[in-house]
Formats: structure tokens, sequence, C-alpha cells
């Protein structure tokens, strides 16, 4: 099944008559007899009712959905982004173990990895995106975390090659896929282990709730699993209806998101304002190359690096748009627009220069109405 067709008709298996399945919303699940309790207490957690913290049947429909649409077998649906990147890196942590994350690692996964797990003794080291990490491995490495591509600076990453190094002494790879969705990336045909998506962003598509989705193999998932389990993340029902509801939608949204992003992108790359548009979608684009060998396209968020300006031009800019809202996130129906944190860019070896890096958020607006805003705003720059 082509998966635009799938994201239409996976999913419904509770629905009844209804087109949708119902939201069932539970903490305490309830048996008919002791054997059939028994028997819940030994199936695979968060794969069939328990107890509601490891999901009801909503949760259910939404796990599988998201296995096949990734061509994997398994998926557990977390609190938030956030919980899921940390619980895919927790479960692999340990005193004395090594996790290789890549520098452009959205910033909290990474903070949290630097503080919590250095704290109970797991070495964390960082990999630029342009590195052959064959020599970063080591015996205690149990781990490689990457997201392609980076979080802010859009910088792409070799995965073949990095899955390549990394099969060749049995370590997994994680990788969070947020960015091209199941629409445009398939990572576990890439060399993936560990599939990791904020579903808060493009699956969600609604800016109304957070979500966390990691995918694999059975035997890749048993940590994540356990860890998982120990430590109560929980995703509610209510977050994975507006998710399953959210996937029927995806891939008009995404083309329609790639269509917008490079519109406003090339004329973008038009305005003397403007230094350089990072977005691996454009020809220009130094990861390009490895964006069309990795992706069937590109839905954005991208970056662009302005000419230097003061601070007061720079709030003039941000204030002046209308149309693109100041706020964190992405993934949304609505434009938005955020100045890069330098703490997102921590270690990465190529810093930019001195040109302020903004972020833009392209919506399903219209790519005119949304040049004029971005023109209007330059103008009061
Ligand atoms: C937003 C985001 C996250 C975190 O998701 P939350 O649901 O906000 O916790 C993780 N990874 C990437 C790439 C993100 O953009």
């Amino acid at each position: 099944m082509h998966t635009d067709t799938a994201l239409v008709h996976l999913g419904r298996e509770t629905a009844a008559a209804a087109v949708n399945p119902p939201i069932v919303r539970a903490s305490t699940i309830v048996f008919d007899r002791l054997a059939a309790y028994k028997q819940a207490q030994h199936g695979r957690l968060f794969d069939a009712p328990r107890y509601g913290r490891s999901g009801t049947a909503t949760t259910f429909e939404l796990q599988r959905t998201m296995a096949a649409l990734e061509g994997t077998e398994a998926c557990i649906a977390t609190a938030s982004g956030l919980a899921a990147l940390t619980a895919v890196l927790a479960a692999h942590a340990g005193p004395g173990r090594h996790l290789l994350l890549c520098a452009g690692l959205y910033g909290p996964a990474r903070t949290y990895a630097e503080t919590e797990l250095a704290r109970a003794g797991t070495l964390i080291e960082t990999f630029a995106h342009d590195e052959d990490i064959t020599h970063r491995l080591r015996s205690t490495t149990s781990l490689v975390c990457v997201e392609t591509p980076a979080s802010l600076t859009m910088q792409m990453l070799d995965l073949r090659a990095i899955c390549a190094a990394a099969s060749a002494r049995g370590i997994p790879v994680a990788c969070d896929s947020t960015w091209g969705t199941p629409v445009f990336f398939r990572p576990h045909a890439l060399g993936i282990s560990l599939s990791i998506h904020a579903a808060t962003k493009f699956i969600g598509g609604h800016s109304d709730g957070l979500l966390g989705l990691i995918t694999g193999t059975h035997d890749a998932m048993a940590p994540v699993r356990s860890y998982c389990d120990r430590s109560g993340t929980h995703a509610t029902p209510d977050a994975c209806w507006m998710a399953l509801r959210g996937l029927r939608t995806l891939a008009v949204r995404m083309r329609r998101h790639q269509e917008t992003a490079l519109a406003v992108a090339h004329w973008l790359q038009t305005r003397p304002e403007v230094r350089r548009v990072l977005y691996p979608a454009l020809e220009s684009d130094p990861g390009h190359a490895l964006w069309r060998q990795q992706f069937s396209g590109a839905g954005g968020p991208f970056s662009i690096e302005l000419q230097p300006c003061s601070e007061a031009q720079f709030a003039r800019l941000v204030d002046g748009l209308q149309l693109f809202s100041l706020g964190t996130s992405w993934g949304g129906f609505e434009s938005l627009v955020l100045p890069a944190v330098p703490h997102h860019l921590r270690g990465l070896t190529t810093l930019p220069d001195e040109g302020r890096l903004v972020r833009l958020h392209v919506g399903l607006e219209d790519a005119g109405d949304l040049c004029d805003d971005l023109a209007q705003a330059f103008a009061q720059m």
C-alpha cells in the first residue's frame, strides 16, 4: 500500500461502524477472569490492555499504524517528543557506557544527556555532521543518536555511512525523524534501528497536542520498552487520538508545506537582507545531494542567516511580521518565526558567523501573502 493510502486506511480497527475509532480513556482495565488477567501480565508491554499507563485501544491503534508506516514491527507512544528522545537515550545509558550524539541533536535532549546521564556515569560525546564516526566508536559505545537535518543549522548527515560504521560493531543508531515524517523519510530502510518522532509537530499538525513516538523492531525496542515501563512515560489517549487524526491529512499537508516553503525560500534568496538560506531542498544547499539520497521531500522548516544587523533592527523585523507568529515549535498549519538560540548551537564545529540565524516554519497560508509579509517586515527593519 502506498503511504497516502495507508494514512487513510490504517488505525481504524476498533472503529466499529464509525469511520474513526472512539477515544478510550482508562486508568484501570478490568478482566473477566483470572486467566485473562494473568495472560495480560505476560503479554508484551504497550501492545495490549493491562493498566492505563501502558496504553488503551486508542494508543494501540496509533502505535500499530505508526509501526506499519515506518515499515517496522513496533511503536511506543510517549508524553512528548523530548520524552521519546530521553527514553531512548536513558535506555542505553549506564555507568561506563558511551553515547555518541550528533552535535545538531535537538538541544534539550543533548542537555539531558550531558547533565542527567553524565552525572550517573555515562560518557557523552558529540560529533560534527560531516565527521567519519568510525574512530569515535568504542567497545563501550551503546548507542549513536542523530537528527537529520540538524535542528536549526539544517546540516545533513550521511546516514548510510553512520549506520554502516555502527552496525559493523553491533551498535544501534537512533534517529530523530521529526522533520521528514513518514511521508518523506524512511529511516529503517536506511539502517536506523530506532526512529523517534515529535508527533507534536507535523503528525499532530495543529499546534494543540504534545506527543512522542518511537519505532523499531521488537528486538531494538526491548530496552526502550523496559525503560518506558519503569519510568512511567505515558502518552494520553487524547493525544494519541489527535495524532491519528493528524495522520489522515499528513501527506497532503506535507506536499503543500514543501511547495510553499520552496517558494518562500527561493524568494528569500533574492533578498539583500538575507545572507544564506539553509534548506537542504535548495540546490544551492551543501546538504542537497545527501537530502536527495535520503528523503523524498522536504516540508521544512528551514533557517535563514541574515546579513549582520543591530538588535533593534532585528527586533523590528520579528515584531513587524504579521503572518509569522513568534513562538517555539513548528509543524502546525500556521507560520512561525524563531530566533535561533545559541544554546542549541553549542559544540558545533562550523558555527555560522556573526549573521543572525532565524528559523521559519512555513505554514499552509498562501505563498504570496507570506512573501508580502516578510517584505513589509524587511522594510521596517
Ligand atoms: C520539538 C522537537 C522535539 C521535542 O518534541 P516535544 O513534543 O516538544 O517535546 C524533538 N525533536 C525535534 C526535532 C523537535 O523539533
